[in-house]
């Protein structure tokens, strides 16, 4: 099981989202004001400042942006992972967040830009909050 690192809180802006993770959730933020998509999770609308901003669930299927590969890591959480995918994913409802693609036999190879992908959360070896990560599909 994977060991990657936990939120730490409190943490009020991102505490939906990690509850969302709990439940197979992937959220995100919808302005009310000016409907812009809003993620990181924030306080305010970076477009109009509004402070009216819901929580929506992502349907999790996007588009790889773009990719690298952390061919070793030596911080505890990611020592064993080996090669691993650093991404960022553009996901179909208009935000693009950075994750990581994972399911691939070698991810210097079997990882694309505009490759579509579904989401995933990772179940950790500690801590309750399981990370979101993306599969490829088909
Ligand atoms: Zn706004």
């Amino acid at each position: 099981m994977a060991k990657r690192p936990q939120p730490r809180f409190p943490e009020p802006h991102t505490e939906p989202f990690w509850e969302g993770a709990k439940q197979g959730e992937l959220r995100y933020q919808r302005c009310a004001a000016c409907e812009g998509v809003v993620f990181y999770p924030r306080q305010h609308c970076p477009a109009c400042g509004a402070d009216e901003l819901e929580w929506l669930v992502s349907k999790g299927e996007g588009t790889v942006y773009t990719f690298s590969v952390v061919r070793q890591n030596r911080m505890p959480g990611f020592i064993d992972l080996g090669a691993y995918s650093v991404a960022y994913v553009d996901l179909d409802e208009g935000f693009r967040m950075m994750s990581g693609v994972i399911g691939v036999e070698n991810p210097t190879t079997d990882i694309a830009i505009g490759q579509r992908v579904r989401v995933e959360f990772e179940e950790q070896e500690e801590g309750e909050y399981p990370i979101p990560l993306f599969r490829p599909i088909g």
